[in-house]
């Protein structure tokens, strides 16, 4: 097929780019390289299956011309990093919301199908042992930027499906949770790459509150394979998939492991939430995921280990 992948120099894009190419199928890679980074992509370019386009979802016209050429798009662009969304509220709203529009509204003037990722902030602080597609969303104020990012992404997933059955769009929602691997940069708040960073370093590593709050990491490579057997299966249309790892754990355990296997002398500084963010700044405590529907429908079953994937990004971090 050809694919077209919005935000195809980032860190999942550009994953999930090598692995449409090693199966065969050609990419469009459109990226405006706002969180993005050329160096993703620059091993593919100068392939005759591979194009990297400059510039925005926000751009009608392009987005017109790229989706044109493509049928299957995997909508990717996004604001995203809690870091991002506190600083700059209002280009993440356009981004998140416009953007996303215009993104389905030419893959329906085109015929093309699209997979959006949509995201585990989806739920909120809703703690339940395990988050399933149906479970309910408890959230903060929406003036509270991190919970704009949720109302914002609810949006997109309304449009997508709002597409799908008043217009017969193909639309595939899969809500990442936390997704760790190479090329994550840790600019934008993501735990891991700051961790490891830090350890390699040999900086402080900075747990944020008491660090109990706990999360599961899923392997990049697991995420992609699942994005397109989704994408593949006639009975995931329309329908929207929780896609994460199993292991919880918790950030204060996840520095600890991060400098043990890095060989690291750093030490653990743990830092208010109010000095890491912002005043009043809500955190989730923990977020398991539900993986059930995505594991009955395409097998779906992460191979790497939270030790295997930490090593891989300190690996890739030395690099
Ligand atoms: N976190 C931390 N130190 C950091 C960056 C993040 O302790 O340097 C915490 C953060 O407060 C959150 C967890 O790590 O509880 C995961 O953060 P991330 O931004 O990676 O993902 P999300 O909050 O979206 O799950």
């Amino acid at each position: 097929m050809k694919a077209l992948i919005t935000g195809g120099a980032g860190f999942i894009g550009s994953h999930l780019a090598d692995l449409l190419l090693e199966q065969g199928h050609s990419v469009i890679a459109l990226d405006n390289l706002s969180t993005g980074q050329h160096k993703n992509i620059e091993h593919l370019l100068g392939r005759t299956d591979f194009e990297f386009v400059l510039g925005s979802i926000l751009n009608a016209d392009l987005v017109d011309d790229c989706v044109s050429r493509s049928d299957v798009v995997f909508h990717l662009a996004a604001a995203v990093g809690v870091n991002l969304i506190v600083e700059k509220p209002l280009e993440s709203l356009a981004t998140n919301i416009r953007g996303s529009e215009i993104v389905f509204e030419k893959a329906h003037k085109h015929g093309a199908k699209v997979l959006v990722t949509s995201t585990s902030e989806i739920y909120g602080k809703n703690t339940s042992d395990c988050l399933g597609e149906e479970d309910d969303r408890i959230l903060g104020s929406p003036l509270k930027s991190r919970w704009s990012y949720s109302e914002a992404k609810a949006i997109e997933e309304i449009l997508a499906y709002t597409y799908y059955r008043q217009k017969g769009l193909s639309t595939y929602i899969v809500r990442l949770f936390n997704t760790v691997g190479p090329r994550q940069t840790g600019h934008y708040g993501m735990v891991i790459p700051r961790f490891v960073s830090q350890a390699v370093r040999g900086e402080t590593v900075t747990v944020y509150g008491d660090g109990s709050q706990t999360r599961c990491f899923c392997f990049v490579g697991d995420v992609v394979k699942a994005l397109l057997a989704l994408v593949e299966h006639p009975e995931a249309v329309g329908r929207v998939f929780n896609i994460g790892g199993n292991d919880e754990i918790s950030m204060d355990a996840l520095a600890h492991r991060v400098i043990e296997l890095s060989g690291s002398t750093s030490k653990v500084r743990y830092v208010p939430y109010e000095e890491a963010y912002e005043e009043g700044f809500e955190d989730m405590q923990r977020r398991v995921p539900d993986t059930t529907r995505a594991r009955e429908l395409i097998g779906f079953a992460p191979t790497a280990g939270l030790d295997d994937i930490i090593r891989m990004v300190v690996e890739y971090h030395r690099a």
